[in-house]
């Protein structure tokens, strides 16, 4: 199965997100990301046989992070695959450390993919028409963040789709 770690926003975050969401939609097109998906990515693990899943869980159910709090203050793009999002100006050294560590826990398990270069970001938008961020409203977001998750990604005809796997501590 396909599967991410993530942090999945506070509920009165999720809707200020999806506001954001909504305004960038209107402006630049593309597919806007349900309110429900709205995630940072941490650890995109891609497909992992069954067997190996309950590891994974118990590994992750072991952990329990400090937390910390993120400060989302800019638009973003990445422009091959037409992609607008929110994330920090500035690097944030409680989730670069966070980053690390899961990459070094990860590893231990016996998983590759860890990225060279990591730019935290919420993705609102996908195949965006437009790149035009210009014109979009400030972004001044808190984000007060604890527990991560471990999500299933799957397809339906009409986009992607997460599943909670598990939780850490
Ligand atoms: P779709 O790819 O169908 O448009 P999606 O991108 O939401 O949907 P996934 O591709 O399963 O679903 O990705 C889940 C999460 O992992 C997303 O946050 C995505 O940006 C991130 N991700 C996907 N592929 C990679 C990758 N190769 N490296 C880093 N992060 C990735
Ligand atoms: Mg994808």
């Amino acid at each position: 199965m396909r599967l991410f770690l993530a942090l999945e926003p506070p509920d009165a975050l999720r809707a200020r997100l999806g506001a954001l969401a909504d305004s960038a939609h209107a402006r630049c097109g593309g597919r806007r990301v349900p309110d429900e998906s709205l995630h940072l990515t941490l650890a995109f693990l891609g497909e992992v046989e069954t067997s190996r899943v309950e590891a994974l869980v118990e590994w992750l159910q072991g952990e329990s992070p400090a937390g910390g709090e993120w400060r989302l203050d800019r638009w973003g793009t990445f422009r091959r695959p037409g992609i607008v999002w929110v994330g920090g100006g500035t690097p944030d050294p409680a989730l670069d450390a966070l980053q690390a560590r899961l990459w070094n826990g990860l590893e231990a398990l016996g998983h590759g993919g860890r990225p060279t270069r990591f730019v935290p970001h919420v993705t609102l938008l996908r195949r965006a028409a437009r790149l035009s961020i210009e014109a979009l409203p400030p972004v001044n977001l808190a984000w007060r963040w604890r527990r991560l998750t471990l999500l299933r990604s799957f397809t339906l005809q009409d986009g992607p789709r997460y599943e909670v796997v598990a939780r850490s501590s």
